[in-house]
C-alpha cells in the first residue's frame, strides 16, 4: 500500500483542504500591523454567523479544552454550585475542570448513547436552586449524540437563573449554532474538527449575562482571562501572540464555507450522517445513538461478531483509513466515523465500501454491498427532495 496516503475518519483532528493548506505557508507578519487587524477584521463576521450571534467571537491560542477551562474559571468562582450534565467523555471533562478548580458538581449523568433528558434537568434545577452555571456539551464526540441545546436552555432559564455553557467543539461549524435565539451564555470550539484547521485554535463568544457574571467573578485568571480577549477582539486585535499561520487557515475556512453558504454546510454534515447511519445499519453494526439525536458530525457504533480494534486495525493497515475507537470504558468496544468538516459524501462512500471488504474479510455476515447500497440511496433521494 502507497504507506504516504492518510485518510483520517476520525471526529478529529480532520483533514485540512488544500486551499487551507496553503494559505498557511504564508509567510509571517508582525502580530501588531494592520495586516493582523485586517485579518482578525475579515474574519469576525464569518465566525459570527457560525456562532449564531452578534457578540465578537474571540480567538485563543489554545487547544478545545482550554475553551472549557475558560468557560468553568471565567464564570464560576470557588465554592458556587454548577450543574454537569455528562452524556460522555467531554461531559466528564466538564466534571474533572470544575473539580480542579473547588467548584462543587451536580453531575446529572445519562447513559452513554443517550441525550441529555430535559425533564430530569428540570428537576436537578428545582432541587438545587443556587446552581449558577449549566454545563452541556452540544455534540458528545464519544457517543456520537447531539444534545437538543436549545431545549435544555430554555429548561434552565425557565427554572434558574443559572449561565447556559455549552462545549460546542465538535460540531460548531457543521451544525446550526445560535448562541443568542437559544439563550446559550457561553459557547466554545476548537479548530481541529469542523472547522478543517489544525489543532490549536479555541473559539468563544459569550452573552452580557456571561459578561457581568465575569465581571463579578473574584476567581484571579490571567492567560485565560476572557475579558482580556474579549476587549481585544473589539479592537481587531489579541491580548497576546496569536497563532498567525492558523488565521492565515482561518481566513481560507471562512471563505469556503462562505462559496458552499452555511445552508449548504449543514446539510452536507446531516446527509453524511444519514448515508453513513444507513450504510452501517445495512451492514448489521449496531448504532450507539437513535436517529433521533444522532449527530451530523460523528457516527458510533459496536460490531457485534468482530473485535473492535481489528476492524480499526485492517481499516488502517488495508486502506489507510484512520477511525477511532471509543473513549473511556467504551475504549474496546466502540468505533466512531468522524464525518465533519472537510468531508464529503464521496468520503463516506469511500469508508463504508471499505469497511465492508473488511468486515467481510473478518467473517461478520452481513448481505455484502448492502451498506453502500444503503448509502447509495440516501443520496439518490437527497436529488427528489426528499429531506434527509
Ligand atoms: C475534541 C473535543 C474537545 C477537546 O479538544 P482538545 O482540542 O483536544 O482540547 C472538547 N470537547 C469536545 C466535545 C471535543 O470533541
Amino acid at each position: 500500500m502507497l504507506t504516504e496516503q492518510m485518510i483520517l475518519r476520525i471526529p478529529g483532528p480532520t483533514p485540512v483542504p488544500p486551499r487551507v493548506q496553503l494559505a498557511m505557508q504564508q509567510p509571517m507578519i508582525g502580530h501588531r500591523d494592520p495586516e493582523t487587524s485586517d485579518l482578525l477584521k475579515q474574519v469576525g463576521p464569518g465566525l459570527q454567523q457560525l456562532f449564531g450571534t452578534t457578540q465578537q467571537v474571540s480567538i485563543v491560542a489554545g487547544s478545545g479544552t482550554s475553551g472549557l477551562e475558560a468557560a468553568v474559571i471565567n464564570t464560576v468562582a470557588p465554592g458556587e454550585k454548577v450543574i454537569v450534565c455528562v452524556t460522555g467523555a467531554f461531559g466528564e471533562r466538564f466534571v474533572s475542570i470544575c473539580k480542579s478548580y473547588e467548584i462543587d458538581v451536580v453531575v446529572l449523568e445519562e447513559q452513554w448513547g443517550e441525550a441529555v433528558n430535559a425533564d430530569r434537568l428540570k428537576k436537578s434545577l428545582l432541587e438545587h436552586s443556587d446552581v449558577t452555571a449549566v454545563f452541556l456539551t452540544y455534540c458528545e464526540t464519544s457517543t456520537g449524540v447531539l444534545n437538543p441545546i436549545e431545549k435544555l436552555s430554555s429548561v434552565v432559564h425557565k427554572y434558574s437563573d443559572a449561565l447556559v455553557i455549552v462545549d460546542a467543539v465538535s460540531c460548531l461549524g457543521g451544525v446550526e449554532t445560535k448562541l443568542d435565539d437559544w439563550g446559550l451564555d457561553i459557547v466554545v470550539t476548537g479548530s481541529q474538527k469542523a472547522l478543517m484547521l489544525p489543532g490549536g485554535l479555541m473559539f468563544v463568544a459569550f452573552s452580557e449575562r456571561a459578561r457581568a457574571k465575569m465581571e463579578a467573578n473574584p476567581r484571579p485568571r490571567f492567560y485565560l482571562d476572557l475579558l482580556k480577549y474579549d476587549k481585544a477582539s473589539k479592537e481587531f486585535s489579541t491580548p497576546f501572540t496569536p497563532a498567525t499561520s492558523l488565521l492565515f487557515g482561518l481566513q481560507e475556512v471562512v471563505q469556503l464555507l462562505a462559496e458552499e453558504t452555511i445552508e449548504g454546510v449543514y446539510d452536507r454534515h446531516r446527509l453524511m450522517r444519514e448515508m453513513t447511519r444507513r450504510g452501517l445499519e445495512a451492514m448489521n453494526l449496531n448504532l450507539l445513538a437513535t436517529d433521533a439525536v444522532a449527530s451530523p458530525t460523528v457516527t458510533a457504533f459496536t460490531v457485534p461478531t468482530v473485535e473492535a480494534k481489528q476492524v480499526r486495525k485492517a481499516l488502517k493497515e488495508q486502506f489507510g483509513i484512520r477511525i477511532a475507537a471509543g473513549q473511556g470504558h467504551q475504549k474496546d468496544t466502540v468505533l466512531r466515523i468522524g464525518h465533519m468538516g472537510y468531508c464529503t459524501a464521496t468520503d463516506v462512500l469511500t469508508v463504508l465500501t471499505a469497511l465492508e471488504i473488511v468486515l467481510m474479510d473478518l467473517g461478520h455476515t452481513f448481505s455484502p454491498g448492502a451498506g453502500t447500497v444503503a448509502a447509495q440511496q440516501v443520496f439518490l433521494k437527497k436529488g427528489t427532495g426528499v429531506h434527509v
